[in-house]
């Protein structure tokens, strides 16, 4: 007999993990050895565009949490299922193996894990095994904020008003879940339980194995396991941002000066549009992972804002306008569950549905030269290019320039948002559906809370703004290197030409106004 966890791709942590920690009381509880369960799936991958970075960072992190487990003489399972349909009927098959009647996960809110869950759960029932969920991915969980009208908001203002004071008055949201305990049962002596200690984390899952080089490039940009993402935390709160930004730079990498009173949080409220220097957290991979908690997030801002006993919600101040950040991961996760219409690849705004998009693929199916340059980062606008190469290199991207690219191929080249979401999908280590698909629909106006389709950003203009020195272009598009003062952001066409760099692959004014036709036409029926 034993209490089984089933660990998924979004919760790969030991600490502060809900499920797991409930997990291991029911097993006190019952006097039997807890279990750890992880499945990979690589139809699933597939069907949501995984990145093969992100599958990679994925195994990496279970192999940490493997040593973690093994200290606590819990055996981990790591189980490959090739048919994705046949996922819950494998996972009770483990479970008779293991002679256990009690599972626990956390949430995935995800429409193909809910599905997914429904079937177990009903399999779960008939077999009189309790299959237990528990919510543990955002500070405030799904279905909890509605508007005076009994309806989930759709604007991020609203929603906020009600998240702070929840947060505020019930600790509950951002407290702590217990360590698991160790097992004190001979699991290493009994099998089937035995024979799990031996067993090996996969190096990779045929579909998703990356070239050594970007292998490597991804271990020294995205070290794995929770102490690492603690440790990235903890710069965050204590160490002053890097002058420049390098496109590879590794979150750890020595050379931050400490300083409590001018570190990167402190000065989030006002730095955090800066490219061109390391203003932001880079905590996303770990968050989307789950290696980081986000409960711990808010209570380490806690630890250091004045308002000690509070959560600091103010925008004026560093760790009050960071907090704002947190909660549009959960409001976007939040929109994932009250409207699943949008991860189906429909617009939240129906009304553009049917804005005329210019094709993202020629007649033999391969992308565009449009496509493809933006993908390449060779768009001829340098703003634009740097992100995207970025994107390419490092599998993350600040989120500034995730708006300015974003805009670009919807606003500028016209592209369907999707085609956009898509390769985001497929490159980002951080991908997650409910952030990227709010982030695209917000940028191509089509979403919840949408930038307005008449707002279309002026690359010319975001780049100064959000590169003053021009020195994060000059990084990532060195062609541009020796190009001085403001040109660098709007290289003229003969300079272009003679450094060997793309001439703009659309003029800005014309595309503008393209893109106000196609939207105005829909948008005012
Ligand atoms: P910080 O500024 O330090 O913020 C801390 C954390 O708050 C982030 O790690 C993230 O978890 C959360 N957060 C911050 N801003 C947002 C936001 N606008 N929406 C949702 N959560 C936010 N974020 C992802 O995690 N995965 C994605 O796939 C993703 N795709 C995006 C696509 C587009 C087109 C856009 C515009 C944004 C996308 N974002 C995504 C949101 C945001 O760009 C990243 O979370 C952020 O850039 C990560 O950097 P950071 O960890 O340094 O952020």
């Amino acid at each position: 007999d034993c209490v089984v966890y089933w660990m998924r791709m979004g919760d790969l942590r030991v600490s502060d993990n809900r499920a797991l920690s409930l997990a291991s009381d029911q097993a006190q509880t019952n006097g039997v050895p807890l279990v750890v369960l992880f499945t990979i799936s690589p139809q699933d991958y597939q069907a949501h565009d995984r990145a093969a970075r992100r599958i990679d960072f994925v195994l990496r992190n279970l192999k940490c949490i493997q040593s973690k487990l093994d200290e606590l003489n819990i055996p981990l399972h790591v189980e490959t299922i090739d048919v994705r349909r046949q996922m819950p009927q494998r996972v009770m098959t483990f479970l008779a193996d293991v002679n256990s009647k009690h599972l626990f996960a956390n949430y995935e809110y995800e429409v193909d894990e809910l599905r997914r869950d429904i079937i177990l759960y009903a399999l779960a029932k008939e077999a009189n095994v309790r299959f237990e969920l528990h919510h543990n991915r955002c500070i405030v969980e799904p279905g909890v904020i509605f508007t005076a009208q009994g309806k989930s908001p759709a604007v991020f203002s609203p929603y906020f008003k009600k998240w702070a004071p929840l947060v505020n008055h019930d600790s509950s949201y951002v407290e702590d879940a217990p360590a698991p305990k160790p097992n004190e049962q001979d699991v290493r002596e009994k099998e089937p339980l035995a024979a799990m200690f031996k067993e090996m984390v996969p190096d990779f899952v045929d579909g998703f194995k990356l070239e050594a080089d970007d292998k490597k490039k991804m271990e020294e940009c995205w070290p794995a396991g929770e102490d690492a993402a603690l440790e990235v935390l903890a710069r965050f709160l204590k160490t002053k941002s890097r002058s420049t930004q390098r496109g590879d730079v590794n979150p750890l990498e020595e050379g931050a000066q400490e300083s409590a009173k001018d570190s990167r949080v402190k000065q989030y409220h006002q730095e955090r549009d800066h490219v061109d220097a390391d203003t932001t957290s880079r905590l996303s991979p770990y968050l989307s992972a789950g290696v980081l908690s986000i409960r711990e997030c808010v209570r380490a801002g806690r630890k250091m804002s004045k308002t000690a006993d509070n959560v600091d919600t103010s925008r004026d101040s560093g760790v009050g306008r960071w907090n704002q950040e947190l909660a549009w991961r959960d409001f976007y996760t939040n929109i994932l569950v009250a409207f699943p219409r949008v991860s189906m690849g429909r617009p939240y705004l129906e009304k553009y549905s049917d804005v005329v998009w210019e094709d993202a693929v020629d007649a033999d199916g391969n992308d565009t030269e449009a496509v493809k340059a933006w993908k390449e980062g060779r768009t001829g606008y340098p703003i634009v290019d740097a992100g995207m190469r970025t994107l390419n290199e490092m599998g993350w991207m600040h989120n500034r320039l995730r708006m300015t690219t974003a805009m670009f191929l919807t606003k500028h080249l016209m592209i369907d948002w999707r085609v956009g979401e898509k390769y985001f999908q497929e490159r980002l280590i951080d991908g997650d559906l409910a952030s990227n698909n709010g982030g695209w629909q917000w940028s191509a106006s089509t979403g919840v809370d949408p930038c307005p389709y008449f707002r279309i950003f002026n690359p010319y203009s975001q780049s100064e703004k959000a590169d003053p020195s021009g020195d994060y272009i000059r990084q990532m598009v060195p062609e541009l290197k020796s190009l001085k003062g403001k040109q660098i952001h709007h290289p003229s066409v003969d300079s272009a030409d003679a450094l060997g760099y793309a001439r703009p692959i659309v003029e800005h004014t014309s595309a503008r106004n393209r893109a106000l036709r196609r939207f105005k036409d829909v948008g005012e029926v």
